[in-house]
Formats: structure tokens, sequence, C-alpha cells
């Protein structure tokens, strides 16, 4: 497995030292009571999806999504 160059918003995950693309991708695979209770669930069951660098990130945005957002004409 390669090791992400870490961004200002990548984050490793201390418990499973997995790699996100951002702080709130991280907090998705994170669950439990805070405070001693908490674990990791394996980020593709909470909707996320590996990058080819090894950070898990949301899914790639729809054409449709994009158009929504004016990324594209
Ligand atoms: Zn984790």
């Amino acid at each position: 497995m390669t090791t992400p160059k870490l961004g200002q918003s990548t984050c490793e995950c201390g418990a499973c030292h997995r790699y996100f693309t951002t702080t709130a991708n991280f907090d998705k695979h994170r669950a439990g009571e805070y405070g001693g209770g908490q674990y990791c669930n394996d980020p593709a069951d909470v909707g996320l999806v590996q990058r080819a660098n090894g950070a898990w990130g949301g899914p790639p945005m729809s054409e449709a999504q994009k158009q929504a957002r004016g990324w594209v004409a």
C-alpha cells in the first residue's frame, strides 16, 4: 500500500492507520461513544471510496452533481 502525501486536510486515523481526504470523512468511519467506546468502521461500509493515493474519501461526483455546482458547462 502506498502512503499518501499528507495535504492540509488529509488525515490519518490513529486507531486503524487508514488515511482520509478530510476530517469529515474520517469522522464518518468512527463510531461508538466518545470517551472509550469508539471504534473504526470499514470505510467502504460507510460509503467512502479509496482513492488512487490510498486515502479514503467520498464517492466521486456524478456529472449531474458537478453541473449543479456550476463546475462544468
Ligand atoms: Zn480508524
